[in-house]
C-alpha cells in the first residue's frame, strides 16, 4: 500500500471505536475516488446503486463491485 499523506477520518464522527472508523474511512474513500469513464473521459463515473456504476454525462453504464469498479 502506498503511504498517502495523513487525512482524518471520515464519517461515524467519534462512535464505534477506532478499528471499525478506520475500516469505514478506507472503504468510503474507494468509494468516493474520482473516475473516469471510458467511453467519455469525464471524472463524473459514479456509483448509481450497490455494483452499478454510471456516467452523469454520457449515460454509460457497467456492473462492478458494491465499492470499486474492477474492470
Ligand atoms: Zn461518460
Amino acid at each position: 500500500m502506498v503511504k498517502s499523506k495523513r487525512s482524518s477520518l471520515k464519517g461515524l464522527a467519534a462512535k464505534y471505536g477506532l478499528k471499525p472508523r478506520k475500516k469505514f474511512t478506507a472503504v468510503h474513500r474507494v468509494l468516493k475516488a474520482k473516475r473516469k469513464c471510458i467511453q467519455c473521459g469525464s471524472l463524473k463515473f459514479i456509483r448509481e446503486a450497490v455494483g452499478i456504476w454510471a456516467c452523469r454525462k454520457c449515460g454509460f453504464k457497467i456492473a462492478g463491485l458494491a465499492y470499486d469498479v474492477k474492470i
